[in-house]
C-alpha cells in the first residue's frame, strides 16, 4: 500500500492562483493531502486506487517476520 497518493488527475482551482483540486471529486489537494480516504467516497480516483489496493492485498502473502532481538534479562 502506498503511503501518499499523489497521482491523481488534478485541475487548477479558478478562484485561487495555486490551487489545485481533484479532477474527480473536486477536493483541494490541501485537503486530500495525499491520503486517498480524503478524496469523496464516491471519487473514481478513489474507488479504482482501492480496488488496486485491496487486489494487491489479497495476491500478497502475509508474511510476518518476527526479528526478535535477543534480549539478555539483566534484571
Ligand atoms: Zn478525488
Amino acid at each position: 500500500m502506498k503511503p501518499f497518493y499523489i497521482d491523481y488527475p488534478q485541475e487548477k482551482i479558478a478562484e485561487h492562483q495555486h490551487a489545485y483540486r481533484c479532477l474527480h471529486c473536486k477536493i483541494p489537494t490541501t485537503i486530500i493531502f495525499g491520503l486517498l480516504e480524503n478524496h469523496a467516497k464516491d471519487c473514481a480516483y478513489r474507488i479504482h486506487q482501492g480496488r488496486w489496493t485491496q487486489l494487491e492485498a489479497s495476491l500478497k502473502p502475509i508474511q510476518k517476520h518476527f526479528d526478535e532481538p535477543h534480549i539478555d534479562e539483566v534484571d
